[in-house]
């Protein structure tokens, strides 16, 4: 037997008993004639006390960093306790041990601050799995997969697997795809996600499905992309949105009671897409805190309906705002007291590219009452006081204005209210507040590829409201041109997102589940019936043989695992992902292959330029 107990398991009740530990070292101390030595595993960390005999042997076989060693002895309590760990009351007073293995000197230390950077320890990934901290985190990561498939097998779904080896499933990503050796010159592409599959599923009557599942999108990698990242996938037949909504705040629910012991019974917030982008200038809205979008001035296809305020700012002659398409405003609560170089930082910060602001108007709502504005030469005082009031700033705040094109001052407004709330501890990673944004556009218009695309998929099902329009218009879509102008007021989809804390954390739709309605889209987008047959023939078939109606929904099982870990990166969750540029450093992947792969697959390598 290599050991009796794991290293995070002894305490004072142990004392007196001999017990087998076995481990790697963490440190080695020495003491004039007595060795201390941290033992660790993945449960923890025991002392071992190498007494004056020992010591001699330990000349002759010294131990090194990260060796793995076997030790028996009696538990005995400490003189000197570790109130911060576990085993701190106790340690072994070590009577023999064996090396089982010897370690190179590791690359970086094995602590919770490493001296490693990023990429040693990605190349060394095996070795930074051992740190506590993402230890830890793959840890909540398996707690969350448990918490959600007890939920979901309670709620009577079953985990189905679907193949990885298919044909393009368009999630509006590339596929990556496969070469087959038995079928030369043709690929495979592996799944965007299992979409179609699990609606098939629910053709085949298998009314509620999960599975956690790996997809593979071809992207540019932004940030915090993985071009394989895992799903908690679902479908449902049978149902309506209002059956989606209620079961997956369910899962939720369940996963932040189980994982992170926290009770989160108020009522799940909804909002329409377009309230969204409104008031938050964003469609997935950090609504933990206020801050809310005041639009002074926006161009009125953009949202029909709603009041253009513009009165409030125009005839002062202000250029800036007079030449602008849209302006809008935010009131940072108690931020009235901000230096000349604080206010020259935040201009500085909505110039940057990334934001791509040329400037930034402040109201100073001072405590006394009066307003201060860098636009005073404009305004007078009782106009900035109507400005301010309209954005709802209080004495003591400060008011931030943008101004410019719609789209790009919409989105910058955004980034500044949440660079703030951040900023000003707005947005506190132990605070969790769901959202369900709902009503999404069915289309958008592609500018690249100067066509329409399907926002979600081309398997959402329009608002029953809009699907008279969608069918009654000529399926080229309406007029792009005309559409364009007026994004906010198209069709509607059957879609919704849950948001968590400013982060989409799952996206689905009511589908589609008629035949002569998927026809439609299809064409909507562009596909004539050659196309449709030869790409999603085998789903039009499935729809004429007794399609129930369906819907569903996928979460990003390793966004979710990051936000409910306080970070920001997905990465920190996943045992072993790649880097920026798609890369794994520790396998070296991707790389070339043999000539007698291509062979193989009778292929010849030919790469464009090169
Ligand atoms: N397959 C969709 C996605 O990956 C989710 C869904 O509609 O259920 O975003």
């Amino acid at each position: 037997m290599y050991r009796t107990h794991t290293n995070g398991e002894l305490r004072l009740s142990h004392a007196g008993q001999t017990v087998t530990l076995a481990g790697w070292v963490q440190t080695v101390r020495k003491f004039g004639s007595i060795t201390f030595v941290d033992l660790r595993d993945r449960y923890g960390i025991t002392q071992l006390l190498f007494g004056e005999e020992l010591n001699k042997e330990l000349e002759s076989q010294p131990l090194g960093r990260e060796f793995v060693i076997q030790v028996s002895g009696a538990v005995s309590e400490r003189t000197n306790k570790n109130p911060n760990i576990p085993t701190g009351d106790i340690e072994i007073l070590v009577s023999n041990f064996t090396i089982l293995n010897k370690s190179a000197v590791p690359p970086f230390t094995i602590q919770d601050d490493t001296d490693g950077g990023d990429d040693l320890r990605m190349k060394y990934r095996y070795l930074d799995l051992r740190r506590n901290a993402v230890r830890k985190n793959l840890e909540l990561r398996y707690a969350v997969n448990r918490a959600a498939r007890n939920y979901l097998h309670n709620q009577g779904f079953m985990d189905i697997e679907t193949p990885f080896l298919i044909k393009s499933t368009p999630e509006g990503a590339r596929d990556f795809v496969v070469p087959s050796r038995m079928n030369p010159g043709q690929f495979y592409a592996l799944p965007q996600s299992p979409q179609t599959f699990k609606q098939l599923l629910m053709v085949s009557g298998y009314d509620r499905y999960y599975q956690i599942v790996k997809c593979f999108r071809d992207e540019d990698l932004r940030a915090d992309r993985q071009p394989e990242f895992t799903q908690i996938d679902c479908e449902m037949a049978f149902v309506e949105q209002e059956d989606i909504l209620n079961m997956f705040e369910g899962l939720v629910k369940t996963i932040f009671k189980d994982v992170k012991h926290i009770d989160y019974t108020e009522t799940v917030q909804r909002m329409t897409w377009e309230e969204a982008m409104w008031t938050y200038g964003n469609d997935k809205p950090d609504i933990r805190f206020g801050m809310q979008l005041c639009n002074l001035k926006f161009p009125g296809h953009t949202f029909p309906g709603r009041k253009n305020i513009a009165e409030l700012i125009n005839g002062a002659d202000f250029k800036v705002f007079d030449e602008a398409e849209t302006v809008i405003a935010i009131a940072a609560p108690g931020c009235s007291e901000y230096t000349r170089k604080q206010t020259d930082e935040l201009t500085e910060w909505v110039k940057r590219p990334q934001i791509g602001m040329k400037g930034l108007v402040f109201i100073k709502c001072n405590a006394d009452g009066s307003f201060k504005s860098s636009a005073d030469k404009f305004y007078s005082e009782e106009k900035l006081k109507a400005i301010a009031e309209a954005t709802g700033a209080k004495a003591g705040d400060l008011v931030l204005i943008l101004a410019g094109a719609e789209e790009r001052t919409r989105k910058a407004t955004s980034e500044l209210r949440l660079e703030l709330g951040k900023r000003l501890g707005f947005r506190k990673d132990d605070e969790f507040k769901l959202l369900w944004v709902l009503d999404f556009p069915l289309f958008e218009y592609d500018e690249e590829g100067n066509r329409w695309v399907a926002r979600h998929h081309p398997f959402t099902s329009p608002k029953p409201s809009d699907i008279d329009t969608m069918i009654s218009n000529d399926p080229s879509i309406p007029n792009a041109a005309e559409y364009l102008k007026h994004p906010y007021a198209g069709i509607r989809a059957n879609a919704y997102d849950m948001v968590l804390n400013g982060n989409e954390i799952g996206g689905g739709s009511i589908r589609i589940y008629q035949r002569e309605l998927q026809e439609k889209m299809f064409a909507a987008l562009g596909m004539d019936e050659e196309e449709q047959q030869h790409k999603f023939g085998f789903l039009l078939g499935a729809f004429e043989y007794g399609a129930p109606p369906h819907g569903g929904i996928a979460f990003g099982f390793d966004r979710l695992c990051s936000i409910l870990g306080g970070s920001e990166s997905i990465r920190d969750f996943i045992a072993f992902p790649k880097n920026n540029s798609g890369r794994d450093v520790m396998l070296d992947a991707p790389a070339a292959i043999d000539n007698k792969q291509f062979d193989e697959l009778q292929i010849r390598l030919d790469l464009k330029g090169e």
